[in-house]
């Protein structure tokens, strides 16, 4: 969109998630009528980091794998997001989950910037050994730039606690003593926080109940179409069917099964920890993930990855609500047709800011070296996400727009409203 701000010009692709991401800002920094010294600041990263790293292989030879860490804002605190091992990692999409980590830990109003890294790998195709070491050595080339008050990794897609747990000795063995804090998403014998693994997909819940219960629905009258099973989508479908939700389609990489009167979702995840594929799920009819999307429902809950909604399907989506369990899985684009279509959209950095939020505690806790019970995690996870979710909302009410561009302008108005009195150091 044509932006009075724009000072280069851009050739906007639809499927660039850096593309998505700024088109949103600039609209919500235009409606808030950000100082354009602040625009041109807040419109960059901090930092961006690439790293090549050279890896023995098991069967000897080396091989050389290209690393990112994009630390997109420190105003608030220490940079703060994931990690990813995938083969299409891009700079351009570790630049705009960086910013989006920035945006969700304002919109939730913790007290971190947002940074993101990736590795160019194939991680399927890799032994562990093979992941330790890359992931070792990724951390040493990054050792001046993370720690508990600089830069705080977690994980993220194909990325797990034992990765985090491998950053944590790695950063431990250069510092000469043991630091819980460097990254979450620790297991938790090594101080993580009990709660972290479902918190995302817990999260999802929590904002979805409140946007379930304005819009007059019930529990079991609403049909819930959950597309992804990784960390996000097996809690969300789990925590959703127990609490009574009538979860009618779920999938994973490979593809999905539906079955219009509801799952029985504990048998489908047991079936799904078997059998790795939801394939040959003989009780539900099989579904591609790009038709679920297009399935009648009520809830729909992308929870895979980035630009599954675009110009070309989102005209067809059915749902009433759409929670966006993953970072960018609509594109800019699909946000008006969306709109047009009156779909209630809980933007990701409202809708999947659980798993941070919990990553926060978990950082609290290693700070002090006192642990909560699970319940206590629980407890405060749900009063910043429903706060967050009304605060979305009354932002949404004020500006007269829609909900996504509701939490640019809270977020932006935070991270702004700091720089503006901590000032530019020139
Ligand atoms: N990767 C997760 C996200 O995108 C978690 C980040 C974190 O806990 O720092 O929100």
């Amino acid at each position: 969109m044509p932006s009075a701000f724009v000072d280069d010009i851009r050739e906007v692709k639809e499927d660039n998630p850096f593309e998505s991401m700024m088109e949103r800002f600039d609209h919500a920094a235009q409606l808030l009528n950000l100082d354009p010294d602040l625009y041109k600041v807040l419109r960059v990263p901090n930092r961006e980091i690439t790293i090549y790293i050279p890896v023995f292989m098991d069967d000897g030879h080396i091989e050389v794998f290209t690393g990112y860490r994009v630390q997109h804002n420190f105003a608030r605190g220490p940079a703060k997001g994931g990690i990813r091992f995938a083969p299409n990692v891009t700079l351009d999409e570790i630049r705009a989950l960086a910013a989006w980590m920035t945006w969700k830990c304002a919109v939730v109003n913790i007290p971190f910037g947002g940074a993101m890294g990736g590795v160019i790998c194939d991680p399927s195709q890799m032994s562990q050994s093979e992941l330790e070491r890359m992931t070792r050595r990724y951390t040493a080339e990054l050792i001046d730039f993370i720690g508990p008050e600089r830069d705080v990794p977690a994980p993220d897609m194909n990325t797990s606690e034992q990765t985090m747990a491998w950053i944590m000795d790695t950063y431990s063995m250069h510092a000469r003593h043991t630091v819980t804090a460097v990254v979450t998403g620790k297991p938790i014998d090594l101080s993580g926080s009990k709660g972290r693994r479902e918190a995302t997909g817990r999260g999802v819940m929590l904002v979805t109940n409140e946007a379930v219960q304005k819009h007059g629905l019930k529990y079991g009258e609403t049909r819930v179409v959950i597309q992804g099973s990784g960390n996000v989508g097996s809690v969300a479908a789990q925590l959703m069917s127990e609490a009574g939700y009538q979860v009618v389609a779920v999938s994973d990489i490979h593809g999905g099964v539906y079955n219009e009167n509801g799952l029985d979702i504990p048998d489908l995840q047991a079936y799904l920890a078997k059998n790795k594929s939801f394939e040959k799920y003989g009780k539900a009819e099989p579904i591609s993930n790009m038709d679920l999307l297009e399935l009648p429902c009520e809830v729909l809950i992308p929870a895979a990855t980035e630009n599954q909604i675009t110009s070309h399907n989102a005209d067809r989506i059915q749902c009433k609500i759409l929670v966006e369990g993953a970072n960018g899985p609509t594109t800019a684009a699909a946000d008006e047709i969306l709109e047009r279509k009156n779909v209630f959209v809980i933007p990701d950095i409202l809708a999947n800011a659980g798993g941070v939020t919990c990553s926060y505690f978990e950082w609290v806790q290693d700070r002090m070296g006192y642990f909560w019970k699970e319940d206590m995690v629980n407890e405060r996870l749900k009063d910043i996400m429903v706060d967050s979710f009304h605060e979305v909302v009354r932002y949404a009410e004020r500006h007269n727009v829609n909900m996504r561009i509701a939490s640019y302008i809270l977020a932006i108005d935070r991270v702004a409203n700091i720089t503006r009195v901590r000032g530019i150091y020139a």
